[in-house]
């Protein structure tokens, strides 16, 4: 047998080496196939359908739409078989891959966020290790390029009881503000160095021009705060009207609405009409091309990048108050500042419905204001028949100092049905500040 020369071992050690390193070759452009006009950014299988009767609108037009769930929707019933959990999940994913196909939607992605059953959009955040989920949207957001964001509203509201929604307008808010930004998760952006490349991803920062919202709440803060689509005109492209497309693309959510599915088909038309023929209505966010607040989404978007805006926190906004709301509620203050966004809806009173007999918990933020040490105390009222249980009521606090507290409230198993319970800081007999929260007591509904 013949020894190979030492040239020869020498090239057979370091050929696969080099065949590793990648050759330069032209840059492909971004993948035109993935290119959207219209990224909607939700939380759950179904939640689409609040916008759909739009969505099919658009697609007449020739818009391309596409969509992230944050989540699979793997919690809750199953109305169709035993499966749950994570293969509940796997079902409802199909269900709406062949939902959004019914209406021209093929580019739909699920993101790894566990369905999170509370109000609490700060538990949904955490559940779904915001950072991840946050890097996630952004390289969607670069990924699809697309001209406006869709999303559920960030705020809390009665009517709008789900963390997860609430979440999902979070991270697509957040995603608008940051995947322009070319410091942000640099790696997305980075360009493929060996053939094998697992790391670094080869995108380009990408700024949306304007985002929107959606919500599943009505009344007095959302009154011209968008644009507002009829859905009764008919697809030219269906021969049927919008809210029927809408309709007919619910009906393959039956894991979660089979008896309601079932029963709907046997409803005369006019009747379906009734329960679907609701114009749609969007929120207005912010647009980095003009348009007016109630104009057409797609005014002033024009083909031509925009490019990067970084958002101006809003100067709006009490400075902090010797006692605020903390939690969720105390959250979107600070949020709505930080992405320029204090024209968005918001209950004139703080506000949440929670189910009858459940004790309400109260977070707050009690702060010394003051230039010199303080003793302030707190003083809680409630409706006669809700008991308010004990908490810390007298805090010590340097200049500056802030503390925590939590004010529980357990609410009567029947006899009312709303309620305000109001929070007063006091010292030396002056009142310092006071928040309000405005409860609505009533069956079912997510835990707080
Ligand atoms: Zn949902």
């Amino acid at each position: 047998m013949k020894i190979p020369s030492t040239a020869l071992l020498v090239s057979l050690l370091v050929m696969p080496l080099f065949a590793q390193v990648l050759k330069p070759t032209p840059a492909l452009p971004p993948d035109n196939r993935l290119k959207a006009d219209i990224l909607l950014v939700v939380a759950h299988p179904d939640d689409e359908t609040g916008v759909s009767a739009y969505l099919a609108k658009l697609i007449d037009q020739h818009k391309r739409i596409e969509v992230v769930y944050l989540t699979h929707g793997e919690a809750g019933h199953n109305n169709m078989g035993p499966e749950r959990g994570t293969s509940l999940g796997a079902v409802r994913e199909t269900e709406v891959r062949h939902s959004l196909a019914t209406l021209g939607i093929d580019n739909v992605w699920f993101l790894d966020g566990r369905d999170t059953p509370s109000q609490n959009v700060l538990q949904s955040l955490g559940q779904w290790h915001h950072g991840l989920a946050l890097e996630e949207v952004v390289r969607m957001v670069r990924l699809t390029r697309p001209e406006v964001i869709i999303t559920w509203l960030p705020g809390f509201f009665i009517g709008e009881n789900h963390g997860d929604h609430q979440a999902s307008g979070v991270l697509a808010t957040e995603a608008f503000d940051f995947a322009g930004d070319p410091a942000i998760f640099p790696a997305q952006l980075a360009a493929a160095t060996k053939i094998n490349e697992l790391l670094l991803e080869g995108l380009q920062p990408w700024q949306p021009k304007k985002i929107y919202y959606f919500s599943d709440a009505q009344g007095d803060p959302f009154k011209d705060s968008g644009p507002t689509y009829i859905t009764t005109e008919v697809s030219p492209s269906h021969n049927l009207p919008y809210w029927q497309l809408a309709m007919n693309a619910f009906s393959f959510h039956l894991t979660q609405y089979r008896n309601y599915i079932e029963g709907l088909a046997k409803k005369k038309p006019e009747e379906q009409k009734g329960d679907w023929g609701d114009p749609v209505e969007l929120i207005f966010g912010k647009s980095l091309v003009g348009g007016s607040r109630t104009g057409d989404v797609f005014e002033g978007v024009t083909p031509a990048p925009v490019a990067f805006a970084r958002a101006i926190p809003s100067t709006e906004g009490p400075a902090h108050a010797a006692l605020e709301l903390a939690g969720p509620w105390g959250f979107y203050d600070v949020f709505r500042r930080e992405h320029n966004l204090t024209t968005l809806p918001k209950a004139a009173v703080p506000e949440i419905a929670i189910t009858h007999g459940q004790t309400l918990q109260i977070p707050l933020t009690v702060r010394n204001t003051g230039s010199t040490a303080q003793t302030i105390t707190l003083a809680v009222t409630a409706p006669p028949t809700w008991t308010v249980q004990d908490f810390t009521a007298s805090f010590s606090l340097a200049p500056g100092e802030s503390s925590p507290v939590l004010v529980q409230v357990v609410t009567p198993a029947t006899d009312t049905n709303t309620g305000e319970v109001k929070c007063r800081a006091e010292s030396n007999h002056q009142t310092l500040g006071e928040v309000a929260l405005h409860v609505k007591l009533r069956a079912g509904g997510l835990p707080q």
